[in-house]
């Protein structure tokens, strides 16, 4: 089923955000909706190589601002309004993976979609820290299944169950991403509860939709929530009576 099969009055394309500390699934969620719904990943790290790419000359606003090769919250907020612009009238729906992150990409969004006359949800997945920093510290990524980013691998690797060092599709070692080491995940959380705050206030603030869903549980759990979340608000608030 697609956003389409809801009708002719469901034909705006509804944005929906997923947020959550890491390890909360985000990228697992993205990739199984984009599947359910026929629907395109925006993804921050694709938002900024697709700026580059298309204009050269704005490398330099991209120059990574730590170690982690975080960029700076503008240009970040540039990449984004671009790659949201981007998106055809006809797409019926689109996911924004780990977006909005701050307070100006909640309104950038927000203003974006409404001038396009769309629908704009977001999906917030959440659990205590403890859950989420035991779960991504068992994370592992695999650099010969990713090859296109051999130097950031971001997907979960499906380790083997002989030996969970290596990767259950390619055979190769696993390793830990780097912002997943000791230390650096607890302060990435630390910093995402930081901007969730701004986030979450400004969401409420401006009516959208804000859908709680626990990532403690399993994906497939995750996933039937927010899509049943998704495919109700995208029916016309009139339809059925
Ligand atoms: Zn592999």
């Amino acid at each position: 089923m697609t956003l389409t099969d809801l009708g002719p009055a469901a034909n705006a394309t509804t944005f929906i955000g997923i947020i959550g500390p890491p390890a909360s699934g985000k990228s697992t969620l993205a990739t199984s909706l984009s599947r359910a719904l026929d629907a395109p990943i925006i993804r921050p790290r694709d938002a900024i190589r697709a700026v580059v790419a298309d204009e050269p000359q704005l490398h330099e606003l991209f120059v990574p601002i730590n170690e982690l090769g975080w960029v700076s919250d503008g240009a970040l907020g540039l990449a984004v309004r671009a790659a949201v612009a981007r998106i055809p009238a006809p797409c019926r729906a689109v996911l924004l993976e780990n977006l909005p992150g701050d307070t100006f990409q909640v309104a950038d969004i927000h203003m974006a979609v409404r001038q396009r006359g769309g629908r704009f949800v977001v999906l917030h997945l959440d659990s205590a820290n403890e859950v989420l920093i035991a779960r991504g510290t068992r994370r592992r990524v695999c650099q010969t299944c990713e090859a296109d980013s051999t130097a950031d691998p971001h997907e979960p690797a499906q380790p083997s169950t002989i030996d969970p060092r290596m990767c259950g599709r390619c055979g190769s070692p696993l390793s830990v991403r780097p912002d997943d080491e000791d230390g650096v995940l607890r302060e990435r959380t630390v910093r995402h509860r930081h901007y969730a705050r701004g986030v979450l206030r400004m969401v409420t603030a401006l009516g959208i939709p804000l859908i709680g869903i626990d990532a403690a549980a399993t994906p497939s759990a995750v996933h039937a929530a927010a899509f049943d979340a998704v495919t109700l608000l995208a029916t016309p608030a009139h339809h059925g009576g």
